[in-house]
């Protein structure tokens, strides 16, 4: 019996070569682009305490009570694989104090995530997200540039089309008052929503809000909004948002359905939408959480920020150049040639280089057949002949086109050619 084949576990997926590099071209781009706004990069651990989650959450939310990957260790507490970025970092600043030098502290970080949903396109159980966050920052000032910097990374990725929505969904002092009207509005259509619908008017009426049942969409398009009931501090803070928002001339539709599944957003929500994702449209979410820091004990700090999906990101992108192209292919004919290659690969992988060799002791046909694959873009050739002359065969394999050269300038020789 032949000993039985793995598979990566459902929803989760490798990354392979082919298509790494559209994953460095946005990691290159993160790393590059937020500490232009002062954004410095922060590691947090993919496991906390699960409590960090329930409360940092909410435990009415659907990552909470259905989606999270929790277990207990060895020592009998109860972990839980990070299903988002934000509550690892505001634990971080509250145990690290960071914000003690910098009132107004900004990091950003990408990893993976973890939750357990329907595997589907765009949807994964664990799956990897760009986070920004701002802390100490009240102003509408900050909540603008959130959005400008998320729009300015998708641009400097290369994604094209994709729309930007925006909401407010008030604070602790109006909100509250909404979420009764709306669960007031949704009880006297209960007989009319689906099951889950029914079940969120009591649990967290704002969710019917974000339905996709098709039979439920009328009622909710008839239900009370929230810009309706902002109080006059929430009403002025938005109105300021749109307006830096024009003045940057961004552009965004409003939507009043916009809500976050997270108990902790306060004002402004927004999200970027590609329509070339089908279902899953969403490439990042985002908004301000005034009350997180303060819930998870920390100082009475204010916070706003963005999550994007990487995976969707990348989908969404050009496919971009094959990073596995070979500049220096060596092929030793004969025995003797085995320790000048070695030699030689050596020094101009030391120059920085991309080098390869035959090891197998092949012959030329399927050496340069090899060097084909490989794309290489030149090869040298070592057999009878060039040893005796000392010297190597450079093919450039774009012109087909070859020269002698001089064992002892063969790697300047290659150096210029590539570099030139
Ligand atoms: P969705 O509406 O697609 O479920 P969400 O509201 O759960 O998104 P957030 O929690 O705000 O999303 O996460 C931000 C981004 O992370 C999303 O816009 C999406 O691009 C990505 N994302 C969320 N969940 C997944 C997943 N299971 N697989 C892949 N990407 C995901
Ligand atoms: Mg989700």
């Amino acid at each position: 019996m032949s000993p039985r084949k793995f598979q990566a576990i459902k929803g989760t997926r490798d990354i392979l070569p082919a298509e790494i590099s559209g994953w460095h071209r946005i990691e290159a781009a993160a790393r590059e682009l937020f500490p232009r706004y002062g954004y410095r990069e922060i590691r947090t651990p993919v496991f906390e305490e699960t409590e960090l989650f329930a409360r940092g959450i909410g435990a009415e939310t659907d990552i909470v009570s259905k989606e999270m990957y929790t277990f207990e260790d060895q020592g009998g507490s109860s972990l839980t694989l990070r299903p988002e970025a934000t509550a690892g970092i505001v634990r971080a600043v509250i145990e690290h104090n960071l914000a003690a030098d910098d009132p107004a502290p900004k990091f950003w970080a990408l990893g993976p995530m973890f939750r357990r949903e329907r595997p589907q396109k765009g949807r994964y159980r664990q799956f990897h997200q760009v986070d920004v966050e701002a802390f100490g920052m009240s102003r509408p000032s900050i909540d603008a540039e959130i959005v400008e910097v998320a729009l300015a990374y998708l641009e400097a990725c290369g994604l094209r089309d994709c729309e930007l929505v925006l909401n407010s969904t008030g604070d602790a002092k109006c909100r509250p008052a909404y979420v009764e009207t709306l669960r007031a509005a949704l009880r006297k259509e209960a007989g009319r929503l689906c099951a889950d619908c029914q079940r969120r008017t009591e649990t967290n009426p704002l969710r019917v809000l974000d339905c996709k049942v098709p039979e439920d969409q009328p009622v909710i398009d008839g239900l009370p909004r929230i810009g309706d009931h902002l109080c006059a501090e929430c009403r002025d803070h938005f109105a300021e948002v749109r307006r830096e928002l024009d003045l940057l001339g961004i552009r965004y539709r409003l939507d009043h359905r916009l809500v976050r599944g997270l108990d902790y957003y306060t004002r402004t929500t927004f999200e970027v939408t590609s329509g070339a994702l089908g279902a899953q449209n969403s490439v990042l979410g985002g908004g301000r959480y005034d009350g997180l820091v303060k819930e998870l004990g920390g100082p009475d700090l204010t916070g706003i920020g963005f999550a994007l999906g990487m995976e969707r990101l990348v989908m969404l992108l050009p496919q971009a150049e094959d990073e596995g192209r070979c500049d220096v292919f060596l092929a030793p004919l004969v025995p003797d040639a085995l320790d000048p290659a070695l030699l030689l690969q050596r020094d101009l992988r030391r120059a920085g280089l991309r080098v390869l060799m035959e090891n197998e002791g092949r012959g030329l046909k399927s050496q340069m057949k090899k060097a084909d694959k490989l794309r290489a873009r030149f090869v040298a050739i070592r057999g009878e002949d060039e040893r005796a002359k000392d010297i190597w065969m450079v093919r450039d394999m774009a012109g087909s086109v070859q020269e002698e050269v001089k064992a002892g300038d063969v790697a300047r020789h290659l150096e210029a050619k590539l570099r030139g």
